[in-house]
């Protein structure tokens, strides 16, 4: 099953979609596992990436994926590849998808439908406290040229403030907004984080959807690394500019 945000609908040379945990051929929980850095079997793992990337008209050749660490590093790139130490990939070339690889984390997706231009961003908690989605519109105005108040965003499924426990610390770092107190547990709204940086970017707040869905207790759609632990596969999420005449 794949996911495709409506936040994309308007603009058919936008390419926008995010893998479930269902379709793979993997075994066990893993499923529909995008990562080869899981611990599962690599010829199912690229099996499961042609079925999703192909179910989807992209060519495994047409990939900019990154290895991802939690920080707050964006790329501008022009073409398909694999970037290391990287959470955030903007581009304004057709024919390249960006991919964000995500099991909790918050996927987010920027896009400037007028240049045109796309970014995706990986924000767990250290790359949200770092404000990586605010970075990633700022990124893409001074380097891309994109209107920052003509944006439109998508949040997409990641742990959800009804899952996500954090210890105090890691809650501290959050504004008391975004931040749930019950039964003596601190959860953190991340896709809240999210959306407040995104607005304070700049952003309209009618051109940022917030997908609602929660990974951690979406057990049958979604991998949740905070639910299954080791055994947890990845899901990918990914934008990019068809080819083709564009938006005219
Ligand atoms: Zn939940």
């Amino acid at each position: 099953m794949i996911i495709r945000p409506a936040f994309a609908e308007a603009y058919p040379f936008l390419l926008c979609a995010l893998s479930t945990r269902q379709g793979g051929v993997s075994d066990g929980g893993f499923g529909m596992n995008l990562s080869y850095a899981v611990g599962d079997d690599p010829s199912a793992v690229t099996e499961n990436r042609k079925r999703f990337f192909g179910a989807l008209g992209i060519a495994l050749d047409e990939l900019a994926l990154q290895k991802q660490v939690h920080g707050d590093t964006i790329r501008c790139i022009d073409g398909p590849g694999t970037w290391d130490d990287t959470d955030g990939l903007c581009t304004s070339a057709a024919g390249v998808y960006l991919c964000v690889t995500i099991a909790d984390c918050v996927p987010v997706f920027l896009v400037d439908p007028t240049v045109p231009a796309v970014g995706v961003v990986h924000a767990g908690w250290r790359g949200s406290v770092a404000g990586i989605a605010a970075k990633g519109v700022q990124f893409m105005a001074e380097r891309l040229g994109a209107n920052v108040s003509g944006m439109i965003a998508c949040i997409g499924p990641s742990a959800g403030v009804c899952c996500y426990a954090v210890g105090h610390k890691v809650a501290s770092h959050f504004p008391e907004s975004c931040v749930v107190r019950r039964d003596g547990q601190h959860y953190v709204n991340l896709k809240e984080v999210n959306r407040t940086q995104l607005l304070e970017a700049g952003l309209r707040s009618e051109s940022i959807l917030v997908d609602p869905a929660c990974t951690i207790c979406g057990a049958d759609l979604y991998h949740s690394h905070r639910r299954d632990g080791a055994r947890s596969g990845r899901m990918m999420g990914v934008l990019g500019i068809r080819r083709g005449p564009g938006p005219g």
